[in-house]
């Protein structure tokens, strides 16, 4: 007997044969319905952690009540489910196995109505209840997410690992044509389900269609990892026109969604650090720190790291608590696997060691430094392979010292842009709203916020976005 068939025999044996809830045909699976929920899990508090939830409770309130009411009348009402809004810019929205939903702030900021969030929303439901990522994901990928999520094993270099986005990578699955569609399917059954009108669907694809991904987000855009808007846009019209809807029956709620909107901020919000070339700003925790040239950055809510071009070397800052820097340095050395190399650094703080780390990886050299700002401790941090840290050493010095107090009152005083509402006294075109009131973003822009197209005229009492103030500082 060969050994590959011995393996696939193996395999085999592990495979749960799940029925599909959806379909009611018995689905080849990996993954049991348990595996399915706990990776979910995970994956969520990953999201959570590295993207960062939108601080505005009622608005997490309302779109948890309009999920929650939809995942009841679905073929799978009693999955853990959550949504919750990110604070994130991008125009996205996803599933995660077994119930966590996120939709972005950005995608928020671009619908007008409960039932175009409905038809968001039902769309993601519908990846879950149809078991599409988990009957995607393979067990070694599964392994794969284990360690990813899990990361290596010292806890304090899990913050600024590229593993737990390449975890969140597996998670965010780009799903086949096929997937897609009947989650635009099974969105649409459950908007109209929950008495929404299912014509929002529509509104939706435009939408989609018509804005392009933001520079300099933590996630990848809707546009990214779904089919062209247009076709599906094409195929609800379709589906729709096959139904007998009453329309007079569905429901909308503009009024209930907008309200929401007031104030939310749009676009980066430069408050929670931005970077101007290599040089990264926090206005809030009033510190900048410079980072190699031509290393690729990330500003994530636990850290802001700098990755080098050939990928083998990772520098970055994170928050190490309120702990005295001497200590914070004794407990990162505390950790198993993680020790002291004799030399000391020179010109860096003086809570500062080079060091040498078993993980799951293999063994990292680096160098770290620990000091306190603003009553907070900070962690800087440069590692590579065992063997690149000669290579390496004086990027990492450029960064760890180049940390510094910062105290330039243009910077420190940067707002996000914010959304508002106007409702129209008399009805005018878009041209017309625009000259009236003012927006910090372009003509365009707020003819796709709105949905509206140039030249259309909007009625009295209708409620238009605008955009006010916002300093965001130019990038370079
Ligand atoms: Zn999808």
């Amino acid at each position: 007997m060969s050994r590959r068939l011995l393996a696939v025999s193996l395999l085999l044996a592990l495979a749960a044969c799940v029925h599909n809830p959806v379909t009611g045909k018995r689905q080849f699976s990996l993954v049991s319905q348990r595996d399915e929920i706990e990776l979910g899990k995970q994956g969520a508090e990953d999201v959570r952690q590295s993207i960062g939830l939108l601080p505005n409770p009622q608005l997490q309130e309302y779109v948890a009540q309009v999920g929650k009411s939809l995942a009841a009348k679905t073929e799978r009402p009693d999955l853990p489910w959550s949504f919750q809004v990110l604070d994130d810019p991008t125009v996205n929205a996803f599933a995660l196995p077994g119930g966590p939903i996120f939709v972005t702030r950005g995608i928020l900021a671009h619908m007008s109505s409960e039932a175009e969030l409905a038809a968001v929303l039902g769309h993601e439901i519908g990846h879950v209840t149809a078991r599409h990522s988990a009957g995607q994901l393979t067990r070694a990928q599964l392994a794969q997410l284990g360690l990813g999520l899990g990361m290596v094993l010292s806890p304090d270099l899990a913050k600024y690992g590229e593993l737990a986005s390449a975890g969140l990578g597996l998670l965010l699955l780009k799903y086949g044509r096929g997937a897609e569609t009947q989650a635009d399917e099974l969105g649409l059954r459950y908007m109209l389900n929950g008495g929404y009108d299912a014509r929002e669907m529509l509104d939706l694809f435009e939408m989609l269609s018509r804005t392009s991904g933001k520079e300099g987000s933590r996630l990848p855009t809707w546009l990214s990892t779904h089919p062209d808007p247009g076709d599906r846009l094409k195929e609800t019209q379709k589906r729709l026109g096959t139904l007998n809807l009453d329309v007079s029956t569905l429901r909308d709620e503009p009024a209930r969604y907008l309200r929401l909107l007031q104030d939310m901020p749009y676009g980066q919000n430069p408050r929670q650090g931005f970077f101007q070339g290599t040089r990264f700003f926090h206005p809030e925790l009033r510190f900048q720190l410079d980072f190699p040239q031509g290393w690729q950055t990330a500003n994530q809510t636990q850290a802001v790291l700098g990755v080098s071009p050939q990928k083998d070397a990772l520098v970055g800052l994170a928050v190490a608590g309120t702990v005295p820097p001497e200590q914070a340095l004794q407990q990162f050395f505390s950790q198993p696997g993680v020790q002291p190399l004799t030399v000391a650094p020179q010109g860096l703080p003086p809570q500062s060691r080079f060091f040498e780390a078993r993980t799951e990886q293999g063994v990292v050299q680096g160098v770290t430094s620990f000091l306190t700002h603003g009553g907070t401790t900070y962690q800087l941090i440069g590692y590579t392979a065992a063997g690149q840290l000669a290579a390496h050493e004086p990027a990492f010095r450029a960064t760890l010292s180049s940390f510094r107090e910062l105290n330039d009152p243009a910077v420190l005083g940067v707002q996000p842009a914010r959304l508002d509402l106007v409702t129209l006294p008399q009805a005018m075109t878009l041209e017309q709203f625009h000259a009236r009131y003012p927006s910090t973003v372009p003509l365009e822009e707020l003819a796709t916020l709105n949905g509206v197209a140039p030249g259309e005229t909007l009625p009295a009492g209708q409620q238009v976005k605008r955009v006010v103030g916002g300093t965001q500082p130019r990038s370079p």
